[in-house]
């Protein structure tokens, strides 16, 4: 019986969680149909977008630099709490502080483990740790308290504070203070504003960032947390911050100038379309662009990722999409890719062979777009291309221009069109 019922509970939170979801990609879909995808595509999708993100690039490149050594502790600085930060060992001297807030998302994305490094009281009215700490009388709650060493003098029974028998006399029968007569009876404190003398006093903690009072018992615990890279992700770390970094380099030695993440903004939509780079060259006035997205997978990449790719590019000015698949990619998307005349680059960009092997086919399709180009320009001699007109319409595709110069003339031979969709 209760464990149906623990059963039915379960489902019905999993059916719930299922709707608002749905609902959720509803909306977004309304907004971005690239946002309608599942839920496991979703969270793949978010460390994907976050392994492109520049300040998580950064992050992630530097922290590589430690080996094992990779983890971010809090450091305390007054005034700010505790905040962290880490030393670019390339850049020598170069230290960047780091946002919580990033640390946490990338925590949360698995990119990074969050393990424990300490906890501190904090203000349970704002959760700031920039607080003082003060002793309070028991009795009266005045803060201005003392403590000192209190004496008692065992012939009259006097309890005072050590400084009070002034020249070891005893401030109540004059008597000198004699060895054997006098006990010392430890740390006490002393309140100013009603003489009270207790052994502990109360605390309170002030917050110094909203100025709230409250007592210990009132505190809230804040966890400081330390940060390393994922040990079960290192390989796909390196991988995405690796490869890119080194196609990066490649297209800037071709004359390429590069964004990353790049962005592009839809003909049809209007949507901004976000890929993992976009590197842009002129080659004889004409404007070749590169968009290139890249996905991680444990085992292989799918379709969706691919086909995310392949709506992105369908309307935007691409001339040579590439698309990157780690550590390789599943033989139907490989077939739809060949059939887009997508670039493919399957696993790690870290052989010599590979890099050479991408920079060959890169260079191969420059060439070809330079004779179309040049074809263009012996046919119509009249059409100056990259005209500002075209030059100014960012997403339209070379083909595009070339189909609207093809249909005011149409007696002009057509070059063989790929840009149609498989749908
Ligand atoms: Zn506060
Ligand atoms: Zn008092
Ligand atoms: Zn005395």
């Amino acid at each position: 019986m209760n464990q149906n019922k623990e059963k039915n509970k379960v489902l019905s939170k999993a059916r719930e969680e299922q709707k608002q979801f749905v609902a959720k990609a509803k909306i977004n879909a309304t907004v971005d149909p690239t946002k309608a995808i599942n839920l496991e595509d979703k969270i793949e999708l978010d460390r994907r977008e976050a392994y492109i993100e520049p300040n998580t690039r950064d992050l992630l490149r530097i922290m590589l630099q430690y080996g094992d050594n990779n983890s971010i502790s809090p450091i305390y600085s007054s005034g700010l709490g505790y905040i962290y930060q880490i030393e670019d060992r390339v850049c020598k001297g170069e230290i960047n502080t780091l946002s919580k807030d990033l640390l946490l998302n990338l925590a949360k994305l698995d990119i990074l483990t969050k393990s424990f490094a300490d906890s501190v009281a904090s203000c349970p009215n704002c959760e700031s740790i920039i607080l003082t700490f003060h002793n309070r009388c028991p009795k009266c709650k005045s803060h201005n308290i003392d403590k000192s060493s209190l004496t008692e003098h065992i012939p009259c029974g006097l309890i005072e504070q050590r400084e009070k028998y002034v020249n070891d006399r005893c401030p109540k029968c004059g008597e000198f203070l004699v060895e054997g007569k006098y006990r010392n009876m430890g740390r006490w404190y002393v309140c100013q504003s009603c003489e009270d003398r207790f052994e502990n006093p109360a605390y309170d903690l002030i917050c110094h960032n909203c100025n709230t009072t409250f007592t210990i018992k009132e505190s809230t615990i804040k966890e400081i947390p330390k940060f390393s890279l994922n040990p079960k992700r290192k390989k796909e770390i390196r991988q995405n911050v690796a490869s890119l970094e080194d196609i990066k380099m490649l297209l800037s030695e071709l004359g390429f100038s590069i964004e990353i993440p790049g962005l592009a903004t839809g003909l049809k939509s209007g949507m901004q379309h976000h890929f993992s780079l976009i590197a842009k060259k002129l080659v004889n006035n004409h404007e070749v662009v590169i968009a290139l997205d890249h996905a991680t997978s444990e085992s292989e990449v799918q379709v969706s990722p691919l086909i995310l790719y392949i709506y992105k590019t369908s309307e935007v000015k691409v001339d040579i999409p590439i698309f990157i698949a780690i550590p390789n990619l599943n033989e139907t998307a490989k077939k739809i890719a060949q059939g887009h005349e997508i670039l493919v680059i399957e696993g790690l960009t870290e052989e010599i062979n590979e890099l050479a092997h991408i920079k060959a086919e890169i260079g191969k399709r420059l060439d070809e777009i330079n004779e179309k180009i040049a074809l263009a320009t012996i046919v119509k001699p009249e059409n100056k291309p990259g005209k500002s007109f075209f030059g100014k319409i960012k997403g339209i595709t070379m083909k595009a221009a070339k189909e609207n110069v093809d249909n005011s003339q149409q007696d002009s031979p057509t070059t063989s069109s790929s840009g149609q969709e498989s749908t």
